[in-house]
């Protein structure tokens, strides 16, 4: 059962991995909903070249037809060697009719011949949080790894499966999501938004 300090948040997205990721990390002081409980929200075209933008441009999209606490999660990663790309292009790295599959396949691709540090790179997530369509705070979270030259792991979504973060010898895909979800950019994110100064106002 719900406590009665629970609230009720819609995430901005149609990508179950991040919803379910961030279901999971927020546990039971949120109810999250996803954009299936909600009808005449387009497809929402991510215009800005940061992520806060992007996030933005995502939450008040929403918030304009829903009256409540939404969020929106932009994300992506970033290679030191490829000048900080794919980034916001994370998604859409590949091209037209890019999938998680092919977008591995060029990041492996342009790193050949990369080594050790040359294969340094982070994970950012920015969360904006919006209600009543207004943009109320944003929240920014990283996590530091290298881009290994095979895909290892079945778990996880995006690049997971090349990441090896900080630390750890096993990709994202690899440890899993518990151990993803104590440590990812996502989490470090949601970390102030559950900590927000406004939730207590
Ligand atoms: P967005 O929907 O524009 O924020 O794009 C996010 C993209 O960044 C995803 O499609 C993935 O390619 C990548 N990405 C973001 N977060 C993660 C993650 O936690 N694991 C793996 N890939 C991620």
């Amino acid at each position: 059962m719900k406590s009665s300090l629970c609230r009720r948040l819609l995430v901005s997205t149609r990508n179950a991995h991040k919803v379910g990721e961030i279901r999971e990390i927020l546990g039971s002081d949120f109810e999250v909903l996803d954009l299936s409980t909600l009808s005449g929200v387009g497809e929402v075209e991510e215009t800005g070249i940061t992520f806060e933008e992007n996030a933005t441009l995502k939450a008040l999209a929403v918030s304009e037809h829903f009256g409540g606490w939404v969020i929106a999660d932009d994300s992506g990663l970033e290679v030191d060697r490829l000048g900080g790309a794919p980034g916001v292009w994370s998604a859409r790295f590949s091209g037209v009719g890019a999938t998680d599959t092919s977008n591995r396949a060029l990041l492996l691709e342009k790193l050949a011949g990369a080594r050790g540090k040359e294969r340094s790179a982070r994970f950012r997530c920015v969360i904006v949080l919006a209600r009543g369509g207004q943009k109320l705070a944003a929240f920014s979270g990283s996590i530091e790894g290298v881009i290994i030259n095979q895909e290892k792991g079945a778990g996880g979504f995006g690049y997971d499966s090349l990441f090896v973060p900080e630390g750890h010898c096993e990709t994202f895909a690899e440890l899993g999501a518990e151990v993803k979800n104590t440590l990812s950019h996502r989490s470090r994110a949601l970390e102030g938004l559950r900590s927000w100064s406004g939730w207590s106002a």
